[in-house]
């Protein structure tokens, strides 16, 4: 114990001294040399019930930054337009000083998100996520004055495909990036931040999550050896990211606000809310202490330092969005698709770039449509990013060999749904057939290929398409098993919901992961 508040001393000074008060001190924490270790520690404020939430909420946000640590605070729609309802502009403020971000507008009043979106395909569940979460959002940025919500975050195990990729049309976009922030298991790589849906996500970060029991005195130094030992892995690894989460009430109540109120399905208006037995002051006091020490035993390890969801953009930058692909990067990528395709469809890392394979899809549409149509291509190519399908392939043919100009004309079409809708088609018609885009883009990497290795006549032996290719990411989608959904005690005992999971495995064409800046 003494050591590490003599280590938090010495390493506190000298990040005083570089710092000089400014936040965030991004590069100046980042300490000595070595790989990076950033802590993303954010909270999910969302009891509007027991208003001693509210001056546990101000108490966090001002012990950490008393300390100069930035945390990310989820706001929930109703907290917000509570706070201002109960004359607290002072937890406004103390949470002002961090990071701000969206946690649904009512988080479990029925129906949750997943409960809503559980029968939905993705476009109309994006509109549906949309009409009900967009006011919600809007009113914390206007209450909380911030321009972008720094990351959203389902409540409970709520999640869906849906409400990731409309992240964007709620606000919630620090630098024009959607930012996804949670724990659970429904789409995860590495356990390590990833793209997907056109979010940059922290999500399922499995060994990389960890917390210290709030409640318990004796779980300050067992939570602090886990999370030095984490870090330790993550410096061997070459750096990474670890997940810390907490909600503001937990300092104060016995039992969860909506677990009180809305368990199983129940849903009581709003005449009807109960408050959640609270804990004496004692223990609440206790708890601050012993959080301050283990933010002190954090602040403490070589090499760490606190990152906020707004920060996650500009860690990690997604170098295809910004630069574009080059001509040998998308040569590289047809030949890996011509290697190793008919085995399935994955997404690709070349040097600092990543690839999904919806962006392998984009370009190589773009890339050999512009080659057709008699033009050079430009390179870098931009690639925008497009959404996976709307629906799942039609059943695949036998391996179907097209002739040039059929493929060419199919080529024509996909490239203007891909301009025009923004994802990748559910199926792409070579006449009268409707084929999978996986298929079709064994045909796009092969004429590529073609060109390549023979200039500028088109292949006149035809082209060869895949035969109902898998898509690999679509691993890293969760099965639909009973506690997924149902294991959040505000769904219904049982609840399930396999066609989230069906729209999920879609957008997997989406999936790659995020690649750190250093
Ligand atoms: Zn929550």
């Amino acid at each position: 114990m003494t050591l590490w508040f003599i280590r938090s001393a010495i390493w506190w000074s000298g990040l005083v001294l570089v710092c000089a008060g400014l936040l965030p001190c991004l590069s100046a924490a980042a300490g000595p040399a070595g790989p990076r270790i950033d802590v993303l520690l954010w909270f999910d404020t969302e009891d509007y019930v027991l208003p001693a939430s509210d001056d546990a909420a101000k108490q966090l946000a001002e012990l950490l930054t008393e300390r100069g640590v930035r945390a990310t605070f989820k706001v929930v729609g109703e907290k917000a337009r509570t706070l201002a309802r109960r004359d607290r502009a002072d937890v406004i403020a103390a949470l002002q000083k961090h990071a701000v971000a969206y946690h649904t507008d009512f988080h479990s009043v029925h129906p949750t998100p997943s409960e809503y979106l559980a029968e939905c395909g993705l476009l109309d569940g994006m509109a549906e996520f949309t009409r009900r979460e967009g006011q919600g959002a809007a009113d914390v940025r206007r209450i909380f004055r911030v321009k972008a919500l720094a990351c959203y975050g389902q409540p409970g195990s709520s999640w869906a495909p849906q409400a990731v990729a409309a992240l964007g049309q709620i606000g919630v976009a620090p630098g024009g990036v959607p930012c996804y922030v949670d724990e659970g298991s429904h789409v995860g790589l590495n356990h390590q931040p990833f793209w997907y849906a056109g979010a940059l996500n922290v999500y399922d970060m499995g060994a990389n999550c960890t917390r210290m029991e709030l409640h318990d005195p004796a779980a300050l130094e067992p939570a602090s050896k886990k999370v030095s030992a984490i870090a330790d892995r993550l410096r061997r690894e070459g750096g990474g990211l670890i997940s810390i989460y907490y909600h503001p009430c937990e300092w104060v109540h016995r039992e969860f606000w909506d677990g009180v109120n809305f368990a199983r399905g129940r849903n009581p208006p709003r005449e009807e809310w109960q408050r959640p037995p609270q804990r004496p002051a004692e223990e609440t006091d206790a708890a601050f202490r012993r959080f301050a020490a283990y933010m002190d035993h954090i602040r403490a390890i070589p090499g760490v330092r606190f990152v906020t969801a707004s920060d996650l953009p500009a860690i990690y930058p997604d170098l295809l969005r910004s630069d574009g692909a080059t001509e040998q990067e998308l040569d590289e990528l047809a030949q890996r698709i011509g290697r190793s395709g008919r085995n399935g469809l994955d997404f690709q890392v070349i040097g600092r770039k990543a690839f999904s394979v919806a962006d392998e899809f984009e370009l190589l549409t773009l890339a050999v449509s512009g080659w057709t149509e008699g033009g050079r291509v430009r390179f870098p190519l931009a690639a925008k990013g497009l959404l996976g399908p709307d629906n799942p392939p039609p059943a695949s043919r036998e391996a179907l060999r097209c002739s040039w100009p059929a493929f060419r004309d199919a080529l024509r079409d996909t490239r203007d749904f891909v301009r025009r809708e923004r994802r990748v088609p559910a199926r792409v018609f070579v006449g009268a057939d409707a084929v999978p885009p996986g298929d079709f883009l064994l045909g796009l990497a092969s004429v590529w290929e073609h060109r390549r290795k023979s200039g500028t006549a088109p292949p006149l032996e035809g082209v060869a398409l895949g035969n109902g290719v898998a898509l690999l990411p679509a691993r890293h989608i969760a099965p639909d098993t009973p506690g997924l959904f149902g294991g959040w005690v505000i769904h219904r005992e049982g609840f399930r919901a396999p066609k989230i999971l069906e729209v999920a495995r879609l957008q997997a064409w989406t999936l790659k992961p995020a690649l750190r800046r250093d």
